[in-house]
């Protein structure tokens, strides 16, 4: 049998990397496995202005991260890149399949595997990502300098990044199914006072077209019902359409397995699942507050309470 680890944690974001470190300073063999880049989605965020402490003014999630990595290496958690594919989390020792085949083996698990954007539900929405669409302003901004972009939500990922699209954008259109805003009061009042923001209240879209690129959409009001076609700038050609409307878990692995309630995974306040042995931090787990620094905190509860569970 392959190398049995006492950790195996899955997703490389703050509650992953948080987990490894604490891991890795209580000397227990640690395995993080990470399916594409460290960070999940605070790797695409643009500045973090709420991690207590932090040290570089307006920080990128990026760098945040990156520095996260490089404390988990000085404290010796081993990292391999793949995607699990399906898991066996009853026995003692858990086992974990990837996609190429790769088999792993360990006698606690952490789950750190988060959550990605929703997408905004419109018809002829999968044609256009990519080619006007996106879910990551910091990854796509740079596409719309000079033109005209949608944000679709109303909260603070929505109002924070659509700011952000300020920066490139020459105009930011928030498009929101109410009238208010969800997005905390300190991060409106910065949108309702910057020039390049305007606001569609009471809308959603409905349909996405366009040649090759996005080029028009319709949206239809809430309230009234009625409907309207938006169309691209003629000198533009295109616009950009980014969805912010909340986040999906990812834990389709362990349905059937875990306690769940839509989709997220139900733990104690010591991050403990309903199977010994098997933990959950992070955005994945039933939480009011989902935060770097709450994600954070989760996993280095979840490595604390993986050393007892191996020490009894
Ligand atoms: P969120 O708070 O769940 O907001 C989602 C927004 O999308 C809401 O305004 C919602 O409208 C709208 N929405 C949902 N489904 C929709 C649909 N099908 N069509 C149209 N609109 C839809 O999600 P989030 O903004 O991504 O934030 C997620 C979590 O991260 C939150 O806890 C947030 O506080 C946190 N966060 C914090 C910061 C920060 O502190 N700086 C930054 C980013 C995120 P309704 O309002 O009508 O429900």
């Amino acid at each position: 049998m392959d190398k049995i680890y006492d950790v195996v944690i899955l997703g490389g974001g703050p509650a992953g990397l948080s987990a490894a470190l604490y891991a890795g300073r209580a000397r227990l063999s640690t395995l993080l496995i990470e399916r594409a880049q460290d960070g999940g989605q605070i790797a695409i965020t643009d500045s973090i202005e709420n991690y207590p402490g932090q040290i570089v003014e307006g920080e990128s999630g990026k760098s945040l991260v990156a520095r996260m990595a490089e404390q988990v290496a000085k404290f010796g958690a081993e990292r391999t890149s793949d995607a699990i594919v399906s898991v066996d989390l009853a026995g003692d020792v858990k086992k974990l399949v990837g996609n190429r085949g790769g088999e792993y083996y360990a006698r606690t698990v952490i789950i750190a595997t988060g959550a990605h954007p929703k997408p905004i539900g419109c018809e002829n929405e999968g044609k256009y990502i990519g080619k006007g669409i996106s879910f990551c302003a910091t990854c796509d901004a740079n596409f719309f300098e000079d033109l005209e972009v949608y944000v679709v939500g109303g909260g603070d990922s929505a109002v924070e990044e659509a700011m952000y699209l300020t920066k490139f954008a020459r105009k930011v259109t928030l498009i929101h199914r109410r009238d208010t805003l969800r997005a905390a009061k300190s991060i409106q009042e910065k949108a309702f006072q910057n020039e390049k923001m305007s606001f569609l209240w009471n809308t959603v879209v409905v349909k996405v077209d366009g040649d090759e690129l996005l080029s028009s959409m319709t949206v239809r009001n809430t309230v009234t019902g009625e409907e309207t076609l938006i169309e691209a700038d003629e000198d533009d050609g295109i616009f950009g359409l980014f969805g912010f409307i909340g986040y999906s878990p990812n834990s389709k692995l362990f349905e059937g397995v875990l306690d769940m309630e839509s989709g997220y995974i139900r733990t104690d306040a010591d991050m403990h699942t309903n199977v010994p042995g098997v933990f959950a931090a992070g955005d994945i787990r039933i939480k009011s507050l989902r935060q770097v620094v709450t994600a954070a905190a989760d996993g280095a509860i979840a490595a604390t309470q993986a050393e007892k569970y191996l020490n009894h």
